[in-house]
This record gives C-alpha cells, structure tokens and sequence, in this order.
C-alpha cells in the first residue's frame, strides 16, 4: 500500500468530522537478516530519544518514542515479520507504517519478499529504507530497480512507492526517513480519541522474578490509568503501575504511548487486545463471557463438518485464491507463476502473496491463517515443526515434485470457487424385505432392487406407503459379507442406514448429488 492509498484505507470519515484529535504513527522495521533493522532502531533511539538527565537509561518497554521536528513516533523494538504477523494472527493491527529496510550492497532477499508480503497482507503502508549507503559496493539504483518486481515502484520511476537512501552507520539520510515516515502518518490521518474507552495491543510480556508479570502494551485508544480494572484474554487484572519508555513511573497514557502494565497475574499473548474494565464485577464477567464463547466454539468444531448447502452457500462469497508458493529456485517460481498467471479467470483471481525460494516457514503459515491462504510447495518439503504449525491452525500446506500436479491443484481450486453447481439426480429403489439387528453391524435393512441401483454414500429417503419418513445417507452397503459400493436392478443387498424405525415394506429410494459445474 502507499501513501496515497492509506488515506483511503485509514481516514474514516466519522473520525475526521467528530475532531478527534491525531496520534503519533506506530511504526515497525521488518526486512532481510543482516540488512540493518537493529541499527537503524539503535540509531533512532540513540540520536531521537529524549533520555533522562540521570543517566539516560531507556526502559525496554516494547516500544520506544521518537522525537522529531514534526511530532512524535513511536517504534516498536522488535524488528521482524514474525512479531509483527503474529499480532496480526490475533487480530490486532498494532503498526500504522511498515519499513521494509534493505541493504544498498545486497538488494532483495528473501526475507525482503517476506516482509513486503506481510505488510502488503495487512494494508499497511511501507517505506523501504536503502541501508547501508554509506559502503562502496552500495549499489542504490539496483535496489530500486529490484524492488519492481514485488510492486513497489519507487517514486522516480513513476511509481508511488517512497524510497529513502540511508546509513544507519553514519546516519545519513535518518533524518529524511523520519520526514517521510510523519508524511505518510499525516495522509493516512490517525486518530483516536484520548476521552474514549481504553484499548491497547500487548506487543511483548514477560515475567520478572521479582516484579512478576510486566505487560509491553501499546496505547490504541483512550488513556489508561493506575488503579483501572483491565482484561486481556481470559484474565483480568488491576494495574499497579505504569512506566513509559524512559523508565518514569507514569500515572495515565494516551494513545499511541508504548507502557509497561504491571498488575496482571499471568502473561498475556502479544497481539492480545487489552481493554478496561468499571470495576472488578464488571471485569469477571467479561472474562466468564470470554470462556463461554471460546468453550462454545470449541464444542461447534467438534460437530460435523459443513453441509453440502453450507459449504456452496460460504464459496459463494469466496472470489479470491490466496496463495503462498514456495519452491527450490528462482526458475522453478518463476515457470509456476507464469503458468498460474493464465489460469485467472473473470471470477477467479488467484493471489499470490508470497513467492519465495526454499522450505515453507512458520512466518508462512502465520500469514496463511491471517490471510486465509494455501501453502503450496514444489521441490521442498516442511519441516516438521512448520508442518505441525500449520495442522494446528487448519493451514492447507501440499508439497509437489511434478509442477503440472501443483497446477492441476490450482485448477480444483479455481474450479472449486466458481460457485460449483450440484444437481440432485434419482439412482434407483429397493424394497426392504426383512430387517436385521446384528450386534455388530447394528441395523441393516435386507433389501431388494427394483429400480436402478443403490451406492455406497448415495443420499437416501425411506418412503412408508406416500410419506417419507427418513432422509439421510447410505452408511453401508453388502452383497452377502462384502462391502460393496453399488448394487443393480434385481439384486439383494444388506443397507446400512442411521434409522432404528425401518420396517419391512418401506422403500428406499436413492439419489446422488453430481457436480454439474460447467467447466
Ligand atoms: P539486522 O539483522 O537487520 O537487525 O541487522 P543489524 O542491524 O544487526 O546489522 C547487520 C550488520 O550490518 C552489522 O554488522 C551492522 O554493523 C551492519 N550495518 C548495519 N547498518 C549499516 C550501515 O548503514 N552501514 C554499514 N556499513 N554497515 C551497517
């Protein structure tokens, strides 16, 4: 996204008209290993942040605060897509801006590809940040050229992707960086209201041994305040004290103010939303609110699985294949990617949000269950701890050695979108002639075909004289003692069905649902 584009993104225009008052940009680094995310934070704080006359010891509170001419910015401290998409995973957007850094005398490399993908995935604004300018091998102009190639045009090739050179070593060009960084905030407009409610996003907790747990949270909207009733996840607390990236106990924070919360008896996750409470009633009741959701959920998962009229009714809605491609060269993602590019249909818009070389990684599967992605694979396989990630959180990762599978793959799951047509067609009717309760078995209904046939899976309607008295599907299905899957006209089989009431005499009458999707 860029800047022009974040103002649409970020400026309702509720906000706008209500006065509500502008906050400081939550800005995160992500980039290549190596590249200078470190150095350049390290540079900021070191050059940005107003430390104490005493000393001038920060407290790592998650974040840290910039001071610039135009205003303030806050940093979050840990660089990385990781941190920053496992936010995402639970449902907070906690950076306003993304910079992409990528080193002058390297260019793009994977974990650029990576990055760029995530804030893309989120519809965060980014920056790229040329480091390392200040080496002889610095080779700007190719970086620029490179970063083509993952959408972002920079401005003087006509794009509106901004670009800015810098040194985190000697400093170059920072200055610049965080001009650019107070434009971009100041198009995409941000706001909150310090009067409103309190709500804020955990980026980091740990627990000391003698404070106990300490909270990293950052301020989204109204102010927090000593002594308040909090609740994150399925605990609540009550905040004991506050300190802010200097290390000075505070009182109260307003948005856009990275804190530290001490109060809370357990760890919260980073990404969790936190969010007060009138008093300690009120915030056990939210917590007890939250158990019953997350227990209600769980019991609706163990339930059976979408119905067919379920199923078609949510593909409806599904326009968009996202997917993560992963494979051993840059030839081989390249040859896929080109071959999907002319699968696209006028309904079906595949998307590729990440093409990367080499195995799938857990950064993926993250930004697979934000996303709702598919993972596919040619040429590497998981890991076993990505593979167990990616089980754990429904993620669909497929590992192929033949392209033409992988694609044919992609053609079940273009077809699968295209609102897939199903058709009830009649298969046949028997006539139960004797009923069996076998110990093992259970009920099976001995019948004879008089019609078509009957299949194994096929939906079934018991009919007694003019009224239908069951409706379901054919469990199982025997000629003698074997299994069989389909049984003709004149023959006699056992039907296993769901229904303690058959009798002799009914008749069972059989259709298939066929997929009569035009191709
Ligand atoms: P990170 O893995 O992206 O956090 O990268 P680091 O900040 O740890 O930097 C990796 C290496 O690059 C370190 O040896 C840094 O000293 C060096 N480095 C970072 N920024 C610059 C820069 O602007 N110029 C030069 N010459 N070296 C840099």
């Amino acid at each position: 996204a860029t800047a022009t584009e974040a103002r649409e993104v970020r400026a309702p225009e509720a906000a706008v008209e209500s006065g509500v008052p502008h906050r400081a940009p939550v800005v995160t680094i992500m980039g290549h290993v190596d590249h200078g995310k470190t150095s350049l934070l390290d540079y900021i704080r070191k050059t940005k942040v107003a430390a104490k006359e005493a000393g001038g010891i920060t407290q790592h509170v998650g974040a840290f605060e910039a001071k610039t001419s135009k205003g303030k910015i806050v940093f979050i401290d840990t660089p990385g897509h990781e941190a920053f998409t496992s936010i995402r995973a639970r449902g907070a957007n906690v950076a306003d801006i993304a910079i992409i850094v990528v080193a002058a005398d390297d260019s793009i490399m994977p974990q650029t590809r990576e990055a760029v993908a995530h804030a893309q995935a989120a519809n965060v604004p980014i920056i790229v940040a040329i480091n390392k300018i200040d080496l002889a091998t610095a080779n700007v102009d190719r970086v620029k050229q490179d970063l083509i190639q993952l959408n972002l045009v920079p401005e003087d090739f006509g794009g509106d992707t901004i670009v800015v050179p810098v040194s985190a070593r000697s400093g170059e060009g920072v200055e610049d960086l965080l001009e650019m960084i107070s434009l971009v905030a100041e198009l995409a407009d941000l706001r909150a209201d310090p009067k409103g409610e309190f709500s804020g996003v955990v980026v980091e907790s740990r627990v000391d041994k003698q404070q106990g747990v300490l909270a990293n949270v950052i301020v989204q909207q109204g102010t927090l305040r000593v002594g308040e009733f909090l609740v994150v996840g399925e605990n609540y607390g009550k905040v004991k004290a506050l300190t802010n990236s200097l290390g000075d106990r505070i009182k109260d924070a307003g948005p856009s103010t990275p804190v530290q919360i001490l109060g809370f008896s357990e760890a919260p996750t980073a990404g969790d939303t936190v969010v007060s409470a009138k008093n300690e009633h009120q915030a056990r009741e939210i917590v007890a609110g939250r158990v019953t959701t997350r227990r209600d959920a769980e019991e609706a998962r163990k339930r059976p699985r979408q119905t067919l009229e379920e199923m078609m009714g949510s593909l409806e809605q599904v326009r968009e294949v996202n997917l993560i491609l992963r494979a051993d060269t840059q030839g081989s993602l390249e040859a896929i990617q080109g071959i999907l590019a002319k699968k696209q249909t006028e309904d079906v818009k595949l998307n590729v949000m990440l093409a990367g070389i080499g195995a799938p990684t857990e950064g993926d599967v993250l930004l697979a269950s934000t996303a709702e992605a598919q993972i596919m694979c040619f040429n590497v396989t998981a890991s076993g701890s990505v593979q167990k990630a990616a089980t754990q959180k429904g993620i669909d990762l497929k590992s192929f050695r033949i392209i033409y599978e992988m694609i044919d793959e992609v053609d079940r799951l273009i077809k699968g979108n295209q609102e897939p047509v199903f058709e009830e067609r009649y298969l046949g009717r028997a006539e139960v002639r004797m009923v069996i309760r076998h110990p093992k078995a259970g009920l099976i209904a001995g019948s004879y075909v008089q019609d078509g046939s009957l299949k194994r899976n096929a939906k079934l309607k018991v009919l007694r004289g003019r009224q239908v008295v069951f409706e379901g599907t054919i469990t199982g299905l025997k000629r003698f003692k074997d299994d069989v899957r389909e049984v003709q006209t004149g023959y006699e089989c056992g039907v296993n069905l769901d229904f303690n009431d058959i009798q002799e005499g009914d008749v069972l009458e059989a259709s298939e649902m066929v997929d009569v999707t035009p191709a």
